[in-house]
């Protein structure tokens, strides 16, 4: 199955969807830099990259070459090496930003880990600020609403990802609203981090996990169960048991389903078989998200496009996804929510469908 893995693409974006107002609640930072910004950081630091300027954008987006996961996680960590920046730093936070709001998101959680990207004179809380100041920036410039999760990552010892949610705390009120843990997943691998997110709980940011991607529905149960997780990222794998379906529907646990990255990482072997409908079908919140946008060559528009070509989702449909995700964000400002509740709710479809 391994010889087309990269070989699929979501569809160009429908322009009733590009103009639908939506939340994307899950994005990595460390996916969305722009190929022309990552050889401009590249240059003004002095960092021999390697490769001419025509093989940057094949280094990071999805060609159809690719022969396996590594040589998809590849293309992510490439982008680290510029980085360790404050100026750097700022200016991805703000243009992951800016290519949401040209999508049309209007809510965007923006996540990064932030213990990748420090440097003797960077420390996590230098790197977390650089990325609100990019966040903050955006908002003022083009009206999108912006707040960050900090990811743990799971080749972090658990005394890091401990340290690491003591500052996430810390930034509560400037913008970061909730915590994550991603990374290579394994089966029964949070057991370590319940700590972690005892910290995070305790100090009252919201708790979503990647969880079920790749390893089994248990790691979605503990996630929920153990770590108080209201978000799973993925959390595809929970269609094999009919247990955990049951406890995401009960627990009105939204899952942050990125369809295209799914088949990247083979996470799902082929889209059509893909949970995503089936998991609508069964009253399961989901949000629907681009996870890695520049590594995927994927948006939020075209994700719900692909839905709309793959799976029959209708627009009020796709529409009420935007209603589930904005009730699952880790917002907390009430007045902001009702007037992204009331935008969302305003936008009509110009053509029925479906
Ligand atoms: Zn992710």
């Amino acid at each position: 199955m391994n010889e087309n893995l990269m070989a699929f693409f979501a569809p160009e974006a429908d322009p009733e969807l590009q103009a639908l107002p939506k939340c994307n609640l899950h994005t990595h930072l460390e996916g969305s830099i722009r190929p022309e910004t990552l050889w401009n950081l590249a240059q003004a630091q002095e960092i021999e990259l390697g490769i001419p300027v025509e093989a940057v954008r094949p280094a990071l987006e999805v060609t159809g070459e690719e022969r396996s996961l590594m040589d998809y996680l590849d293309k992510i960590s490439f982008t680290y090496q510029v980085l360790k920046n404050a100026e750097a730093q700022r200016r991805v936070a703000f243009e992951a930003a800016e290519d949401a709001a040209r999508d049309g998101v209007i809510y965007f959680e923006l996540r990064g880990g932030p213990t990748t990207h420090t440097s003797p004179t960077l420390s996590v809380e230098a790197v977390i600020e650089n990325w609100l100041q990019g966040l903050r920036q955006a908002e003022a410039t083009h009206g999108i609403v912006c707040r960050l999760i900090i990811c743990a990552l799971r080749w972090d010892s658990p005394a890091v990802t401990e340290r690491l949610a003591h500052s996430a705390v810390n930034f509560k009120n400037e913008g970061v609203v909730g915590f994550d843990l991603a990374g290579g997943e394994i089966a029964g691998d949070l057991v370590k981090y319940a700590e972690t997110f005892r910290i995070v709980r305790e100090g009252g940011l919201g708790i979503t996990c990647h969880a079920g991607e790749v390893a089994g529905p248990e790691n979605v149960r503990y996630a929920v169960e153990e770590l108080h997780a209201t978000r799973i990222g993925h959390g595809v794998q929970s269609l094999s048991s009919p247990e955990v379906l049951s406890l995401l529907r009960e627990q009105e646990i939204l899952l942050e389903i990125c369809p295209t990255s799914n088949i990247h990482t083979q996470a799902v072997n082929r889209i059509v078989n893909h949970p995503v409908r089936l998991f609508y079908d069964q009253d399961i919140p989901i949000s629907i998200a681009d996870d890695d946008p520049v590594t995927s060559r994927t948006r939020v528009s075209k994700e719900l496009t692909l839905l709309q070509q793959q799976f029959d989702f209708d627009r009020q449909q796709l529409r009420h996804i935007q209603q589930l995700g904005l009730e699952a964000a880790f917002l907390q400002e009430t007045s902001v929510r009702q007037t992204l509740r009331e935008k969302i709710d305003a936008w009509f479809p110009t053509v029925m469908t479906g």
